[in-house]
């Protein structure tokens, strides 16, 4: 064989991969056209029987110098690329995808925006405990100037022996306290029956961590006109989290504000690992305003205001923190939990930090 043969077979070669290359271009725009038609119909993409079907054409056809298992092998990848490419056109069409609204979703609560580049603080104790355990924090706060005062009513603890709230009397001295001091509530909700109710009293519903993925909780805060807090379920992945935010906006309710909490991993220097590429990530795939609970996270009070540091700089739009006037009594998170004193100062300094990073 001659140098020219050779160079000539490749020349082959190249034509026929270009051949392949426009008819594997031509099955993925038909398989989008296919996953859109299923789509419109609400069945499932992944079709087992048909992928049986179309690998048994092949193998029926198969005449050539591969062996039978190579050719199924590649056909194998293609069908699973194909599928990827339809998971990927259904991702753009989440309706919390930056893909669906590039521009930011703005949740006002009361007149205090989130999603527009302002960064707020979240702060109040981890339970409502009495109205004079509220009432000091929340004075505390407003000489702050803060006003979005979060707490308790309804706690899901681990154990079942431990403190689970006050309840509705729980909703009741948040609103109390709100309304004199002139701020507004967050507060959890933990079933659907309650979110009705809730309506009277919080002006953000919060989803805990547990409850993350209770899609009936979702579908019903989902059909409120009021905003929700929705924090990343304890061993969450970004894409579950986003899907439950899809099951808010979904039913028609937008106002939903992301919050990156930490996970469980295998580290336990922290009570959790707190994500914090999770705030631009979730910001770069979703319209909605991300906050950062570095209470919850990392379960450390020497770790909150270097963990808030980072939240802000990140670009998070809200930083979530726990403050009660005696945390060694606290009847929840007494370890984390700051005093009015380091709250004081905690947010003094992160306010200057702020400033400079204006
Ligand atoms: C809370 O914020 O009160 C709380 C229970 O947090 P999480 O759901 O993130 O554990
Ligand atoms: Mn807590």
């Amino acid at each position: 064989m001659t140098t020219n043969d050779l160079s000539q077979l490749r020349d082959k070669i190249d034509e026929v991969n270009l051949q392949i290359l426009e008819l594997l271009n031509k099955r993925g725009e038909i398989v989008q056209e296919i996953g859109h038609v299923k789509e419109k119909q609400g069945i499932v993409r992944f079709d087992p029987v048909r992928e049986r079907q179309s690998l048994d054409l092949i193998i029926e056809n198969h005449d050539g110098p591969f062996e039978l298992s190579t050719v199924q092998h590649i056909f194998k990848e293609i069908f699973k690329a194909s599928l990827e490419l339809q998971k990927d056109n259904h991702k753009k069409a989440l309706l919390v995808s930056r893909k669906a609204q590039p521009e930011n979703t703005i949740v006002d609560v009361n007149g205090e925006t989130f999603g527009d580049g302002s960064q707020r603080f979240i702060m109040g104790p981890c339970a409502v405990e009495s109205y004079d355990q509220v009432k000091e924090v929340a004075v505390a706060m407003k000489e702050q100037g803060l006003t979005l005062l979060r707490g308790g009513a309804f706690k899901p603890r681990t154990s079942p022996y431990d403190f689970q709230g006050l309840g509705i009397e729980g909703l009741q001295i948040l609103r109390r306290v709100a309304d004199e001091v002139g701020m507004s509530v967050v507060s959890e909700i933990l079933t659907p029956q309650d979110v009705e109710t809730a309506l009277d009293y919080v002006d953000v519903i919060q989803i805990g961590a547990r409850n993350m993925q209770n899609f009936e909780l979702l579908k019903t805060v989902g059909s409120v006109k009021k905003p929700v807090l929705l924090k990343r379920g304890l061993a969450a992945t970004i894409e579950e989290f986003i899907n439950a935010a899809e099951y808010i906006i979904s039913r028609g309710n937008d106002q939903i504000i992301l919050c990156e909490r930490g996970i469980r991993t295998y580290e336990k220097a922290t009570r959790n690992t707190l994500d914090i590429s999770a705030v631009p990530i979730l910001k770069k795939e979703t319209h909605l305003p991300v906050t950062v609970d570095v209470t919850h996270s990392t379960g450390r009070k020497d770790l909150l205001f270097p963990a808030a540091k980072a939240a802000l700089a990140i670009g998070a739009d809200a930083v979530m923190a726990e403050v009660h006037p005696d945390p060694a009594v606290a009847l929840s998170d007494s370890a984390q939990q700051m005093d009015i004193a380091e709250f004081n100062s905690f947010i003094e300094d992160l306010k200057t930090f702020k400033d400079k990073l204006a």
